[in-house]
């Protein structure tokens, strides 16, 4: 917890290139433009973007053959070396003041996305949750965090509404069918949140994309626990 209080007071370097910053950011402009974006042309379920011209809408090789729950899943940044460095801060380091900065590109990717305006002004905020044990490792979510910062940006509605009810391990080293099979089962929704959720769609918040293995498992407990009729995916970076 102190070091947490001593992380939001002194965040006085740019987390990228050490530039002291005065303005009680964490990212300096110049760097913070410098992230890679995603941008056009990318898979209209995954989000992962490709280099050169494809008109129209399309599905990545990844995605071909693979049913998804969720309605698509949408990324800010590529996941190259300073995105990754980002994520790493906030999720090991426990950097979590670096979540407010990290945020608005969340709300870059949201505005950018008409997709999410499909959704409505009133699409709740969930961030993917952390068994209570990796948590208090961790001293917090940075599902949680983005998740936060990102509905203060947006007025979004926020509900911190999953829980993790079972440890799994590490998912770094398992392919997509065994990441899913890990998952099974590992999410609940909490009871004083189905009121809010029931018939309302989510936009479901996390730090990486990766297999998709969490986004579907957590869709698939919001669908049928939560009954909740959309849920769309948007993560800071995909993996
Ligand atoms: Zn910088
Ligand atoms: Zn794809």
């Amino acid at each position: 917890m102190i070091a947490r209080i001593l992380d939001f007071l002194y965040p006085a370097l740019c987390e990228l290139c050490q530039k002291s910053l005065q303005n009680g950011r964490a990212i300096c402009d110049p760097c913070a433009q410098q992230l890679p974006r995603i941008r056009d042309p990318f898979c209209q379920n995954c989000g992962e973007m490709f280099e050169g011209n494809i008109e129209g809408d399309f599905q990545c090789q990844n995605c071909l053959g693979l049913t998804h729950d969720f309605h698509f899943a949408r990324a800010s940044l590529r996941g190259l070396a300073l995105p990754f460095h980002l994520v790493h801060s906030l999720k090991y380091r426990r950097r979590f003041f670096l979540a407010r900065d990290l945020a608005t590109f969340l709300k870059e990717a949201w505005e950018d996305d008409p997709r999410f305006r499909e959704l409505g002004e009133q699409a709740i905020l969930v961030p993917v949750p952390l068994h209570w044990r990796r948590q208090q490792f961790r001293q917090g979510n940075q599902a949680y965090e983005l998740a936060r910062e990102m509905a203060k940006l947006t007025k979004l509605p926020f509900s911190n509404a999953m829980k993790r009810t079972r440890s799994t391990r590490t998912q770094t080293k398992l392919n997509r069918k065994q990441r899913l099979s890990n998952l099974r089962g590992a999410f609940r929704i909490k009871k004083r949140a189905l009121a809010q959720l029931r018939g309302n769609h989510v936009i479901l918040i996390d730090d990486v994309f990766t297999t998709g293995a969490t986004a579907h498992e957590c869709t698939r407990i919001l669908k049928h626990e939560g009954k909740v009729s959309k849920v769309a995916i948007l993560t800071l970076v995909r993996g």
